[in-house]
């Protein structure tokens, strides 16, 4: 295929409320929609970093100077044939793996319209529908929290976890065990522990929770390791996983049982396939994490949570679940708690030209 034009557009778009993790809170959500151009065929990606470091070192600002900087005018006029090769490409220019996920994924979106099929089932994957899970951020009041809880489980949300830092997680988890009971729970701590915390793993050890999802920083890897063998409850990393060489390294070690693989910070699909790769081959069971994104990434988490060995529900809920409004059409849905992948060819979503323009803060294009 050969890309005849890229066009990148900068959208902010409010949160339905502001969103608290242990690293800070954000009240809009930015992204970067990217799309290729390829004769009559167009392939959507997303570049969404949060704004200021929310999980990252990767920023809007970074992705887009990196975007219109170098990488988009790297690609138009070369054709490409394959994942190999647009993946070689795109790395041999150095750009942060948020940026070059946007324009990855489009990649992959023109590749699957070319070959006629659903972009989920292109990437390998078995299923029509995935199952959603629910994400609930750091509240100050407990019953805020529990609150939000209930009024997102009407839809079924097939598990729920929560943020926890230092000083908010056993009340947080005994809270939500004491109103719910035995729904499948789980705690996300974003890296705020170190171990001299160990104690505070070792009590919600008693919860019976699914997992932990990364207790420590992310090159904690030989902590993390320890802190396995001091607990039942299985240890999944997040922010620790960006690369392959970091998922062998930590499998070496015995750092974790579950992975959660992000499309964003690994760069794209073809990487996020490589490494649940490895995890197969080592008998480690996966999901799909999300930033979260706007419409075009939640997408694409769905259509990766499509392969087999991803058998936790993903991080991708209905749009209206974090966002105002979103840029897609049609907006992601989760009824009884899964989401159903389209038939189409290709991702399956487009953008909507009207929200586009409501929602811009700048718009780049490049041709020939
Ligand atoms: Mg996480």
């Amino acid at each position: 295929m050969k890309i005849d034009k890229a066009v990148a557009t900068h959208v902010r778009v409010p949160f339905v409320e502001p969103f608290r993790i242990s690293s800070g809170c954000v009240a809009e959500k930015d992204a970067i929609i990217l799309e290729l151009h390829s004769d009559s065929l167009t392939g959507y990606g997303e570049s969404s970093a949060m704004a200021g470091h929310f999980y990252s070192a990767d920023t809007p600002e970074k992705c887009w100077s990196e975007l219109c900087g170098f990488v988009l005018p790297a690609i138009v006029g070369r054709e490409f044939e394959c994942p190999e090769n647009w993946n070689l490409s795109l790395d041999g220019l150095g750009a942060g793996n948020f940026t070059k996920a946007g324009v990855e994924t489009a990649f992959w979106d023109l590749a699957a319209q070319i070959r006629n099929q659903p972009l989920h089932v292109v990437l390998g994957g078995g299923k029509e529908q995935v199952e959603s899970g629910l994400a609930i951020g750091l509240y100050d009041d407990l019953r805020d929290m529990l609150r939000a809880i209930e009024r997102y489980l009407v839809d079924g949300y097939r598990r729920v976890k929560v943020k926890i830092e230092p000083g908010r997680d056993i009340d947080v988890v005994n809270a939500v065990r004491k109103t719910f009971g035995d729904i499948p729970l789980f705690v996300d701590a974003n890296g705020a522990y170190t171990p001299e915390h160990v104690d505070i793993f070792r009590a919600l050890d008693q919860f019976g929770l699914l997992m932990f999802e990364q207790p420590y920083p992310g090159s904690f890897l030989e902590e993390s390791a320890e802190l396995q063998q001091l607990v039942e409850t299985p240890i999944c990393l997040d922010e620790s996983l960006e690369t392959p060489e970091q998922l062998q390294e930590a499998i070496r070690l015995g750092s974790f049982r579950i992975a959660n693989f992000k499309i964003q910070r690994v760069g794209g699909f073809y990487r996020a396939l490589q490494m649940d790769g490895i995890c197969r081959k080592h008998g480690l069971t996966a999901w799909v994490g999300t930033m979260p994104e706007l419409g075009i990434g939640q997408a694409q988490g769905a259509a990766l949570a499509s392969l087999g060995n991803f058998v936790y529900p993903t991080d991708v809920e209905a749009s209206n679940r974090w966002f105002q409004d979103d840029i897609v059409s049609p907006l992601i849905h989760v009824q009884n708690g899964v989401i159903d992948l389209p038939s189409e060819p290709g991702l399956g979503v487009s953008i909507d030209r009207a929200k586009i323009q409501k929602y811009e803060i700048a718009s780049r294009s490049f041709s020939q």
